[in-house]
């Protein structure tokens, strides 16, 4: 729907904005955004944080085409969202990635919103899917004496098992079916130093999957 120009609200600083940073990547190479323009060959998918602080191509100083990128709240991979599956099934299956890398983060507020007694509202039935892995992990996390190591420990572990999530669907297996070398990744981004953190967690074959959540794709 179209406003009458009187009553629209703009953003004109945001589109001014827009202009300068256009206008400093055409002064530097003029056809910078006819070549953008012509396709993107992304060589890693980013699963990170909506996170307001940690803007995937900055942290990792790429370009924009450089980087295919999901976020939502707490980076998670929950199995059953169609939003999280079609990014991973056209990032494997049309833009050929072969690195996907889950990125939590240290000072995360779904974190530790899911480890509050308080409601938040309908975001605390996403936050569930970390409600469940503290719950899981209760031991590791209750033997940490400190608050802030617990919200540490579990924003690595949610990474872990979002890394996991990921490892288990149809779409990645098929992939690794077909000989495609797929490696998925689990790192931290630290906000407080703005260096990322190998979890040292890289899955590349269905030999690292335990064998309930191996799929082999039935062939007639
Ligand atoms: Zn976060």
């Amino acid at each position: 729907m179209v406003n009458e120009p009187d009553k629209m609200k703009t953003l004109e600083h945001l589109f001014e904005k827009n202009r300068k940073w256009a206008a400093t990547k055409t002064a530097k190479d003029p056809s910078y955004f006819q070549q953008l323009a012509k396709q993107q060959v992304p060589k890693y998918l980013w699963i990170g944080c909506a996170d307001s602080r940690i803007p995937a191509n900055e942290v990792l100083g790429l370009e924009p085409g450089e980087i295919f990128v999901h976020r939502n709240v707490a980076n998670l991979f929950p199995h059953t969202d169609f939003n999280c599956l079609s990014v991973l099934q056209f990032a494997i299956d049309y833009l050929h990635i072969q690195e996907i890398i889950v990125c939590g983060h240290y000072g995360c507020g779904g974190i530790f919103a899911a480890m509050q007694t308080e409601q938040l509202g309908l975001v605390d039935n996403w936050l569930r899917y970390i409600r469940d892995i503290a719950m899981r992990e209760k031991e590791v996390l209750d033997a940490l004496p400190h608050q802030e190591e617990k919200y540490q420990r579990l924003a690595e572990l949610n990474v872990l098992y979002q890394v996991m999530n990921i490892c288990h669907t149809t779409i990645v297996q098929n992939a690794w079916a077909r000989g495609i070398d797929l490696n998925i990744h689990g790192w931290v981004y630290d906000i407080s130093t703005g260096l990322l953190k190998d979890l040292n967690c890289c899955i590349s074959s269905l030999d690292q999957i335990d064998s309930a959540h191996r799929t082999l794709k039935l062939r007639y």
